[in-house]
């Protein structure tokens, strides 16, 4: 087990201030098909940060399996 965050695609307004403020490489990626950003789960930390960044609170972590 190991937090996560997660995207709600619906409040992500495509900004990537997630993207700039995530301390890890590549763990935020932008979705130029539907213009919104996707966490790679397997990658994140789990550090908050970009809950804490995010202007729309589309960020939250949960527990992965
Ligand atoms: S900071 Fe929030 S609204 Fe902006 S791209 Fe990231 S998840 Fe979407
Ligand atoms: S919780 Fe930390 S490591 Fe994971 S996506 Fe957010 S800023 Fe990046």
């Amino acid at each position: 087990m190991y937090k996560s965050a997660f995207i709600e695609e619906e409040k992500c307004n495509g900004c990537r201030i997630c993207v700039q403020f995530c301390p890890e490489p590549n763990v935020i990626v932008y979705l130029k098909d539907n213009k919104k950003c996707k966490v790679i789960c397997e990658k994140c930390k789990g550090c908050e940060v970009c809950v804490l960044k995010c202007p729309k609170k589309a960020i939250s972590l949960k527990m992965v399996k």
